[in-house]
């Protein structure tokens, strides 16, 4: 059987082992240690975010944003319902309440519906989460406007979009708080880890005291609030920095994978790829389309005899049995994706060869 090709997993740079050593040298063999800055520092430097930390999970770093914003129960929450339940979890622990908001031509979230959802709202919304889907920037600009002129708190999840950007600010940095994943699937892994950005220090300071078990400032441990251990380890810290280091390699990658597959399945007038709002350089964290008349899953059954991996699009949170009686904004535009779409493989390591048996495979399977 040929060697499976999955979605998007890790591809290491070739440096981590030995960043991975000298962490064991050192005996740093802990949720704190020179790496954890160094990961930290590398994140500001890309990103220009003044302040960073390093945590064990994206959904982590979502949590801790809600909490050193004071979001609680009975607050609301708005957020784009087309994306991954990492995204609204944290809304759950906090027991507030989330507000679906559709999407629009770009996939994410519509400014419009974001608009109608703050008049619909029942009381006064507390805080946005949205996500640049896929790596592709929301429409960010408007977003932010929108927030500041209802007062709401802005919060980026940039978990898939690392490395993407609109005009010269990457994602992540335009909200009050961003989060970036380092899952076994994003565009880089430390095989699990986030990081919470923001330029406001006190924030960053108060989540890092919560992600510590809120420990009080004594020898004996004294507790006023409550906290999480949610910090990063110094070793899978180590594998992050070496990963910093090929990020503009790995967006560089998936956009040539994007393009390929677009170059191969130009013919095929049904396809539409997920397109990039005008100002913005998306970092393709997955290649993803939508056909018109044929079905996905014919698609995805013929390239699993293939041992290939492909899968739907997320489905939108406001369908899911979850949040059967949730609060929502929607006109259907991200469920008639959710019905028509279909992600790509889109690893790094990839070959384009891969890639165009994969694209001859499709050909061969429309209807
Ligand atoms: C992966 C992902 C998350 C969760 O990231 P973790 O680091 O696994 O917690 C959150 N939101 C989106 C949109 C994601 O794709």
């Amino acid at each position: 059987m040929k060697k499976r090709i999955f979605l998007s997993p890790p591809d290491m740079s070739g440096k981590e082992q030995e960043y991975i050593a000298e962490a064991f040298e050192s005996n740093y063999i802990a949720p704190l240690g020179p790496f954890v800055n160094r990961f930290e520092e590398s994140i500001c430097n890309y990103t220009k975010a003044p302040y960073a930390l390093a945590l064990s999970s994206a959904t982590a770093g979502l949590h801790l944003a809600l909490r050193v914003l004071g979001v609680g129960e009975g607050d609301i929450v708005l957020t784009s319902s087309f994306t991954f339940i990492g995204s609204v979890n944290a809304i759950l622990y906090e027991r507030a309440t989330p507000l679906f908001v559709d999407s629009d031509k770009s996939w994410n979230i519509s400014p419009t519906l974001l608009r109608k959802a703050i008049a619909l709202a029942p009381k006064k919304p507390k805080a946005l989460i949205i996500t640049h889907l896929y790596g592709q920037m929301a429409k960010i600009e408007e977003i932010v406007t929108i927030c500041k002129e209802h007062n709401i708190y802005l919060i980026e999840d940039a978990a898939e979009s690392l490395g993407a950007s609109f005009g010269a600010k990457q994602s992540g940095i335009f909200g009050d708080l961003g989060v970036y994943s380092f899952n076994g699937n994003k565009i880089l892994s430390t095989s699990g880890g986030g990081m919470l950005v923001s330029s406001n220090k006190e924030w960053i300071d108060k989540a890092s005291f919560l992600s510590t078990q809120a420990k009080e400032p004594y020898l004996h441990y004294e507790h006023k609030e409550y906290g999480y251990n949610y910090r990063l380890s110094n070793i899978l810290s180590a594998i992050g920095v070496a990963q910093m280091e090929v990020l503009d390699q790995r967006v560089a990658r998936k956009r040539e994978i994007f393009n390929l597959y677009k170059q191969e399945l130009s013919d095929i007038k049904e396809i539409s790829f997920m397109p990039e709002i005008q100002g913005s350089r998306g970092n393709r964290w997955l290649t993803t389309l939508t056909f018109e008349k044929t079905n996905p899953l014919k698609i995805i059954e013929a390239l699993e005899e293939n041992n290939i991996e492909s899968r739907p699009l997320w489905k939108p949170m406001h369908l899911q049995p979850l949040f059967a009686n949730a609060l929502q904004v929607s006109d259907g535009y991200s469920e008639k994706l959710f019905q028509k779409g279909l992600c790509l493989p889109s690893g790094t390591a990839m070959k384009n060869r891969d890639i165009i048996d994969i694209c001859t495979i499709i050909k061969k399977n429309i209807e």
